[in-house]
C-alpha cells in the first residue's frame, strides 16, 4: 500500500487531535469493536456513552416500578420538553415550537399537508408545491402522495447533485400559485447548505410558506429557524443528534401558525386532542405545538435523543460547527494530496458557508470497493451510482480516524484499478 503522498501524516493527525477542544467528546461515545473509521455518523450517530445504563435504569424504575404512573409523573410532557431541548440546542427555536413524534416521513406528511391545505384555504389558486429533484427520496414521495391526494401540482427545481438549490432557482420557481416550498437545509448527497435565510425571504415575498427538512443539519450546522422566519421544519434525531435507530423525529411550527383552524395536521389522534383523558366526542386540537402529536408518544426512543441533545447543548452548535469544518477541511486536504490519475474527486461545496457536515467523493470503482471497506472496518455510505459519502460527526470523529479511513479508501481504489 502506498503512502498518501505529500498529504498530512498520521503524526500530524495525532497532533491535531491532541490540540482539538472537541477531541475529549469522542471518548463520551460508545466505541465499536473492529471499527477503524466510522464515516456514517450522518446516517446513524453513535450512542452517547451512558445511554445503555440510562435505558436500563429507565426500564427498571420509570417503566418497571412506576408503571403507568410515569405518564403523569413526566412522560406526558416529553414530546414538548425534549422538543424544546432539540429546538434550543439544534434549531434556533424559542420554546413551544418544537415537538418530538413519529418518524421524519410521517411528520413530513402531517406538517406538509397542514401547510398546503392552509394555503389553499386562504387562496384557492395556491395549488402548487415546489420542491427539488435531489431532495431525499422520502421527501419527494411524500410530496407526490399529497399532491395526488389534494389535487396539487408539483413544480420541480432541477438541483445539481454536486451542489444544491440556489436562491436564484427558488426565485424563478415560486410565484403566485405556490402554496408551499419544501427543501432540505443540507443536501443529503453533496452536503450543500442552502441559503435558508435568503430562500425563506424569497418564498415569503411570493406568498409561499417554507418547510425545511433539517435531517442533515440538526446537530452539525447552525439552524436559525426563528431568525430566518421559517414556517416549519421536520428532521430526524438519529443522525447528528445520536437518538438511535428509529428515534422519534422533530417538527417545528412557528408560533404564528399555531391554533389556526385552517392549519391542521391530518392525523387527528387522541394524544393531540385537547384534554385527551376526557375521552370526549369530537376532535378538538390541543393548543400550540402539541397539536402535531397523534397517538401515544414514543417515550423509550426519546431518552437517547435527550442525552444527545444535552451533549450538543453543553458544547454549543457554533463550536460543533467549527469542529465539523476542521474535520472536513482535513479530509479534503488528504484527498487533494492524492494523484490526479487516481481519479477520485470531491463532489461537495468547497466554500465553508455552503458545506455541511459531510462530503461526498466520487469514483467509478466505489460500487465495487465499498463492501471491502466495510470488511476492513471503514464505514462510509455508498450513494449510487459512484458516491462515497463521508459523514464526519464532529463530536465523535477524530482526525486520526479520518486519516486511517481515507488511507484504506485510497488503497482499495488502487487495488481495484490494478495498481
Ligand atoms: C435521513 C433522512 C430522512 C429519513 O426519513 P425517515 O422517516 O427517518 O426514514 C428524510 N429526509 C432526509 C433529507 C434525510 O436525510
Amino acid at each position: 500500500m502506498s503512502d498518501p503522498g505529500t498529504g498530512p501524516s498520521r503524526e500530524q493527525a495525532r497532533r491535531l487531535d491532541a490540540a482539538d477542544p472537541l477531541t475529549p467528546f469522542a471518548e463520551r461515545f460508545e466505541r465499536a469493536e473492529g471499527v477503524l473509521a466510522y464515516f456514517d455518523g450522518n446516517s446513524l450517530g453513535r450512542p452517547v456513552a451512558g445511554v445503555a445504563d440510562a435505558m436500563a435504569a429507565f426500564v427498571r424504575h420509570d417503566w418497571g416500578s412506576r408503571l403507568i404512573r410515569s405518564w403523569d409523573e413526566g412522560w406526558m410532557g416529553w414530546p414538548e420538553e425534549v422538543g424544546d431541548l432539540v429546538g434550543s440546542a439544534a434549531l434556533g427555536a424559542a420554546p413551544g415550537q418544537t415537538v418530538l413524534a413519529d418518524s421524519t416521513t410521517v411528520l413530513l406528511y402531517k406538517v406538509l399537508r397542514a401547510l398546503v391545505d392552509h394555503q389553499v384555504a386562504l387562496d384557492p389558486a395556491r395549488t402548487e408545491l415546489v420542491l427539488d429533484t435531489d431532495n431525499f427520496p422520502t421527501d419527494r414521495y411524500v410530496a407526490e402522495g399529497i399532491a395526488a391526494e389534494r389535487g396539487l401540482r408539483l413544480t420541480w427545481i432541477d438541483a445539481d447533485p454536486d451542489t444544491g438549490v440556489s436562491p436564484e432557482q427558488v426565485r424563478a420557481a415560486v410565484g403566485e400559485r405556490t402554496g408551499v416550498l419544501l427543501l432540505s437545509h443540507v443536501a443529503y448527497r453533496s452536503g450543500w447548505v442552502a441559503d435558508a435565510e435568503a430562500i425563506t425571504r424569497l418564498a415569503h415575498e411570493a406568498g409561499a410558506l417554507v418547510l425545511w427538512d433539517t435531517c442533515h443539519s440538526a446537530g452539525s450546522v447552525p439552524v436559525h429557524l426563528d431568525d430566518w422566519g421559517a414556517d416549519a421544519a421536520v428532521g430526524c434525531c438519529y443522525k447528528y443528534l445520536n437518538g438511535g435507530p428509529g428515534a422519534p423525529a422533530h417538527a417545528y411550527l412557528a408560533a404564528r401558525h399555531h391554533d389556526i383552524p385552517s392549519l391542521r395536521q391530518p392525523v387527528q389522534g387522541w394524544m393531540g386532542r385537547r384534554d385527551p383523558f376526557a375521552m370526549e366526542q369530537g376532535y378538538r386540537p390541543a393548543a400550540g405545538i402539541r397539536a402535531l402529536v397523534s397517538g401515544t408518544p414514543p417515550i423509550v426512543g426519546m431518552l437517547p435523543v435527550r442525552m444527545g441533545a444535552q451533549m450538543l447543548a453543553e458544547v454549543g452548535i457554533e463550536e460543533v460547527r467549527a469542529g465539523s469544518l476542521r474535520l472536513t477541511d482535513f479530509a479534503w486536504q488528504i484527498v487533494d494530496s492524492w494523484p490526479e490519475e487516481l481519479g477520485i474527486r470531491v463532489a461537495s461545496p468547497r466554500e465553508h458557508a455552503r458545506r455541511g457536515g459531510h462530503i461526498t467523493l466520487r469514483h467509478p470503482a466505489f460500487a465495487q470497493v465499498y463492501p471491502r471497506l466495510w470488511e476492513r472496518g471503514v464505514i462510509p455510505d455508498f450513494r449510487s451510482p459512484d458516491g462515497l459519502r463521508l459523514g464526519l460527526a464532529p463530536l465523535s470523529t477524530t482526525f486520526v480516524e479520518v486519516w486511517d479511513g481515507l488511507r484504506v479508501v485510497r488503497s482499495e481504489v488502487e487495488a481495484a484499478m490494478g495498481r
